[in-house]
This record gives C-alpha cells, sequence and structure tokens, in this order.
C-alpha cells in the first residue's frame, strides 16, 4: 500500500494543476494522466463531465468519474479535486513544488495533502479490494472535479447544474479537511460573508490637513470599530471551536507618495457565520458602524457584497454515513473521535444544501495552501484503510 501511494503522489503532484483563475493552465493533463492510471489498473468505468472554459489550451476543465459496481446497490462517493493552489512565494520553499521530495515520515509538495492525498488514498482502497479480487460492498464512485479552489464553477456546480448524479440516501464522504491524528468527522460547515469597503474622502498636502478629508485615517477607525461585531455575535455553537469570525483581510495599496493625504481606502473582510446566524443581521450592525464612521470622519462609504450564501444545513449525527464512517475509523485508529463544524468550505456545503448527507474527512495539518505543503506517510495509509474498510463495509 505504501509504495502504491506514494507513486501515485508523485504523479499526481508532478502536475501544477492551476486554475486559470489564478493564472494557471487548468486540470487537464492532471486529468488524463489519473484517467490513464485508472484504466490501466482497470478500477472501474469512467464517465467524463467535462465543462467548457476557453481560458486554457484544450478548452476543457475536467471532470469524471470511476464507477466500480458493488455487491449491493448502495452508491458510496468520494469526491476530490483535482486542482491545486499556486506555490505562490517560491523563496520559501525548500524544495521545488512540483516534484515530490520524500523525508522520512514525510512527502512534500504543492497539493500533497490539498487534495491528492484525498485522491491517492481513495483509489488506492479501491484497488487494493479489486487485487484481491474481490467486490466492494458498496457501489463505489470516485469523482474527481476541477476549480475547487477558485469558486467550483467549472466542477461540482457545474456538475449539480447538468447532471443528476446523487439520490438522497447516497453515502457521500469529502476527504478535503481533517485534523492532524484523523479522529474528526466534520459535519457542519460555517457560511462565508465577504465584503469591500471603499472609503472616500478628500486629497489635499499632507502639511494642509484641514483642507483634506483622510480617507485613511476613517478606514482604520472603521476597521477597529467593526471589530464591535465579535461581541455582538459572540454566541457559540457545540460544533465549532471558534464562534464566527470576522477578519480584515486584504487591503489595496492607496497613494505612492507620503506626502500627500488619500482621498480612498480600500479594504476586505471575510466574515464565517455559524450556520445558525443570519448575514442580513451582521449587515445591519455592519450598516449602523458604517454610518458612525461617515458622520464622524465625514466620509462616504460603498459596500460591495462578494459573497453572501444561504447557509447549509448541518449533516444529522445520526447519518447513515456518519455511522458507517466512525465504525471503520474506530476501528483502525482504535480512538473515540468526534463530529465537529468546519471554520472553511468545503463540497459538503454544496451539496448539503441540495438535501444529501455529506461527512468530511481526512488526516491533514495546517500546510495546505502553504509553504512546504506536507503530508504524512503513516497517517496517509491510515486513511486509505480506512476508505478501503468503509468501501467493503468490513
Ligand atoms: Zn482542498
Amino acid at each position: 500500500m505504501k509504495s502504491g501511494l506514494i507513486y501515485l503522489e508523485k504523479k499526481l503532484c508532478s502536475f501544477a494543476a492551476i486554475s486559470p483563475d489564478n493564472g494557471g493552465m487548468g486540470e487537464y493533463k492532471k486529468a488524463e494522466w489519473l484517467k490513464k492510471y485508472i484504466r490501466e489498473k482497470n478500477l472501474g468505468k469512467i464517465t467524463e463531465f467535462n465543462a467548457k472554459d476557453l481560458r486554457v489550451e484544450e478548452k476543457i476543465r475536467p471532470n469524471f468519474n470511476i464507477f466500480c459496481k458493488g455487491q449491493t446497490n448502495q452508491n458510496l462517493w468520494f469526491i476530490c479535486h483535482l486542482d491545486v493552489v499556486p506555490q505562490n512565494d517560491l523563496s520559501k520553499w525548500r524544495s521545488n513544488p512540483f516534484e515530490l521530495k520524500i523525508k522520512k515520515n514525510r512527502l512534500y509538495a504543492r497539493g500533497v495533502v490539498d487534495n491528492n492525498a484525498g485522491i491517492c488514498a481513495c483509489v488506492i482502497a479501491l484497488e487494493n479490494i479489486l487485487k484481491k479480487q474481490s467486490k466492494p460492498y458498496f457501489n463505489v464512485n470516485l469523482l474527481f472535479v476541477s476549480d475547487e479552489e477558485t469558486g467550483n464553477k467549472y466542477g461540482i456546480k457545474y456538475i449539480l447544474d447538468n447532471f443528476d448524479l446523487f439520490s438522497k440516501n447516497d453515502l457521500i464522504v469529502v476527504p478535503d479537511a481533517g485534523d492532524e491524528n484523523g479522529l474528526s468527522i466534520f459535519i457542519a460547515e460555517k457560511n462565508p460573508l465577504r465584503i469591500k469597503f471603499k472609503i472616500l474622502g478628500k486629497e489635499a498636502h499632507s502639511s494642509q490637513p484641514d483642507k483634506a478629508i483622510n480617507a485613511f485615517r476613517a478606514e482604520s477607525y472603521f476597521i477597529v470599530e467593526l471589530d464591535k461585531l465579535n461581541k455582538i455575535f459572540g454566541q457559540k455553537n457545540d460544533l465549532f471551536t471558534l464562534g464566527s469570525t470576522f477578519e480584515p483581510t486584504k487591503k489595496i495599496a492607496n497613494i505612492e507618495n507620503i506626502n500627500l493625504i488619500p482621498a480612498e481606502g480600500i479594504f476586505f473582510m471575510d466574515c464565517r457565520l455559524l450556520p445558525s446566524l443570519k448575514s442580513e443581521l451582521v449587515l445591519k450592525e455592519i450598516d449602523k458602524i458604517q454610518q458612525s464612521i461617515e458622520i464622524k470622519f465625514k466620509v462616504k462609504i460603498k459596500r460591495q457584497i462578494i459573497m453572501n450564501e444561504m447557509p447549509a444545513p448541518t449533516t444529522k449525527k445520526q447519518a447513515k454515513i456518519i455511522e458507517l464512517l466512525k465504525k471503520q475509523i474506530k476501528k483502525i485508529k482504535k480512538k473515540e473521535l468526534i463530529l465537529k463544524g468546519l471554520g472553511g468550505m468545503t463540497f459538503a456545503s454544496i451539496l448539503r444544501k441540495k438535501g444529501l448527507d455529506v461527512a468530511v474527512y481526512c488526516t491533514t495539518n495546517n500546510s495546505c495552501h502553504c509553504a512546504n505543503e506536507y503530508c504524512q506517510i503513516d497517517k496517509l495509509i491510515e486513511d486509505a484503510k480506512v476508505f478501503e474498510n468503509l468501501m467493503s463495509n468490513k
């Protein structure tokens, strides 16, 4: 199992499958290689659901499913993404991000955990079952899609809008988030609310502040005032470590020279709301704060909502996929696990909104999207074993 996983990781990590939204060439070559591998190993029937995207050379963003008939008619899905985020600052990497580096128990490369570990674990799990010349218990579907890191338009959303793949009693696993020990199953996700703010003042030479309305000063006070949101919406939820969060994130540079009072300031906020918190309530509070700053500093503040979606329902603790997965994890890890909520967002939110039960599970760490992203080999093997047992319902 170990050598198979490392071989697959090595190959998958060699493709810079970066979305054109992030300046990359897309997932096509990686998908072609993986389909070839699947055919050679005879893992199942491949069906393609490719989305058209004229920005990439092949004009295609690949999505495909591998179907392996089981002993029963119950469908079990594993959904993983083919795309990876860019390497970002190359000087922070200790090795080539697109060449797998093995060091003791660790594998290093961009995408080695997010989400190649998920792909490798479920492919090798299925391969192992077929090697033993047995059939999986469930109908196994490995669905590999594009565009997860940049909005899902050409990936899972495209599939849900154009094909009817899932039914209500399907069992669905998304191996795209987890904890370091693989002892958490995520059954809920926070709802992102993203806002762009533009503060408009009046420009003047910095020696004449009486003639100016300093947008930067107003912006700074505004950001501090927005911290009140943490207190106002400070309620907790048992599933989540943190309550709703409200973070100023991106800041656009204003002016070149030091001796000018800026007339404009732009910044963004990324709020992560607990499923029970309605975004309208948050926006109402932001309105109040915004108005007080406008009055106090005589600025105008324009607000643009970048992202504000309906919250996704929580998958019930008693859902069949949660029960089955719990049983298998306990067998492999021999430890108690917990059901949790995730601060980030995976495919699960999109699927849960369609009324489907989804378990988000794998073993991962904080290196996703960072330089020197790594995956622990022993944990990867354990994930593959959990998935193998789940597929064969041992
Ligand atoms: Zn991911």
